[in-house]
């Protein structure tokens, strides 16, 4: 039995095939039962423990984890690098967590999790090269080959490309990031709300301004049959359109229509990773 982990800074979400017992607050998503909201605790044992015994408990004892995680990471070591969002997490081990599970852990960026729940079974399903932001908290990417994920020799992370050397100091330490313009923080910062309650629809027109121009960057270098947008921000009213009209304007150097990439939104937005994990293979 296998079971996939998505590891946010402050929630987790754990999803499975499998169900032992129907007693938990799980959702049905499709064929998925997936737990949400479990606390991302400062303490990495501790909360290793309390999934350890949600997992057993719900889901069964596992075979196999599939675990995503903010980074970066050192993915063959098992280990958090660095944790900027959560930083009692940095040089974390997930050895210590096969301990507790009794079973062994795959350890994978969220975003490329995401990005390949979208591409196997989301909105990316039946394409061959599915590139795509997770808009949340942080700003993930993921770029899917014919159903594999593409690594690079080392964490792939594109959210962290500069629009402007001279723009907003960004949590890396580089300036004018993709990620220091449209995380949650810096939409927060920018414009005085948190992305859920913004209303202000000349904002929002902005903030597509800025993923259309990741977007159009990573097409010239990938050139994706589909780019999807995951994560909470992905889901406002309008984004999408607004992103396909700002990138239409910008994206010139394929004539026609038909030759540019198509934009979508995902099928599990928030979900996605968790699914991601559960249908990787492992
Ligand atoms: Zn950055």
């Amino acid at each position: 039995m296998k079971v996939g982990i998505d590891i946010g800074a402050s929630t987790i979400k754990i999803g499975s095939l499998n169900l032992k017992t129907k007693a938990g607050h799980f959702k049905k998503l499709g064929q998925y039962f997936i737990l949400t909201g479990i606390p991302t605790d400062d303490d990495f044992r501790k909360t290793g423990q309390s999934v350890a015994r949600l997992i057993k408990e719900i889901f069964g004892q596992p075979e196999k984890v599939v675990v995503g995680c903010f980074g970066p990471l050192e993915l063959k070591k098992k280990k958090i690098l660095k944790a900027p969002n959560r930083s009692s997490w940095s040089g974390a081990d997930f050895h210590l967590w096969e301990d507790y599970l009794g079973a062994e852990i795959l350890l994978e960026n969220d975003a490329n999790l995401a990005i390949y729940g979208e591409a196997k079974v989301g909105a990316g399903k039946g394409f061959g090269i599915v590139s795509g932001f997770t808009l949340g908290s942080g700003i993930g990417y993921g770029l899917i080959i014919n159903g594999h994920i593409y690594h690079g020799n080392w964490d792939v992370e594109a959210g962290h490309m500069i629009l402007d050397p001279q723009g907003p100091l960004c949590g890396c330490g580089q300036r004018g990031c993709l990620e220091a313009y449209i995380s949650a923080k810096a939409i927060k910062q920018r414009f005085g709300q948190e992305p859920a309650q913004l209303e202000n629809e000349k904002a929002w027109d902005w903030i597509a301004s800025k993923i259309a121009q990741g977007i159009q960057i990573i097409t010239t270098v990938t050139k994706p049959d589909l780019f999807v947008l995951t994560g909470g921000i992905a889901r406002r009213k309008g984004l999408l359109q607004k992103v396909q009209k700002h990138y239409q304007t910008l994206l010139r150097i394929y004539p026609k229509e038909a030759t540019k990439t198509k934009i979508a939104l995902g099928k599990y937005i928030e979900h996605a990773g968790v699914i991601g994990a559960i249908e990787l293979p492992f």
